[in-house]
């Protein structure tokens, strides 16, 4: 059983697979257009900012928490380079892992990093989780959680 869950609200959706068909066609909490495939159970906590972004990392849907965690104004940050917007540094990493979650379609989960919110002049730390789209619009989904990784 897929899950899936909804980038405005969180709220999760258990469905048959994308590819059998049948998946959920928007959220039955708060109406939102589409939910987000996830090959496993994902539970964004009350402070994880959800950002889809297109296959060019293009912010589509700035949606749970995401005001209030990067301190852009609702709307704003749809059609922004993602991590140019938030100011993302992955100091950690070896390689870019948002590229790399869409050049081979796998996740990357608690990655540390560092991003600047809007109108704030200084980096703070965050925990990263990105996963690929299923769909064949690709794209991913970018899960924020401020603070150090536990
Ligand atoms: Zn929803």
């Amino acid at each position: 059983m897929a899950v899936f869950v909804c980038p405005r609200c969180a709220h999760r959706v258990a469905g048959a697979e994308r590819a059998e068909g049948h998946q959920p066609r928007g959220c039955p909490k708060c109406g939102f257009g589409f939910v987000f495939e996830m090959m496993d159970d994902y539970y964004a906590g009350p402070l994880t900012a959800l950002i889809c972004c297109d296959r060019q990392r293009r912010v589509l849907v700035a949606g749970h928490s995401a005001t209030p965690i990067t301190g852009w104004p609702d709307g704003d940050l749809i059609g922004c380079e993602v991590a140019e917007a938030l100011g993302l540094g992955f100091p950690g990493a070896a390689d870019d892992p948002i590229a790399r979650s869409l050049e081979w379609g796998v996740r990357v989960l608690q990655e540390p990093c560092t991003f600047r919110p809007y109108g704030v002049d200084e980096d703070r730390p965050a925990v990263a989780d990105i996963f690929p789209a299923y769909d064949d619009d690709g794209g991913l989904l970018l899960a924020l959680t401020p603070g150090m990784k536990e």
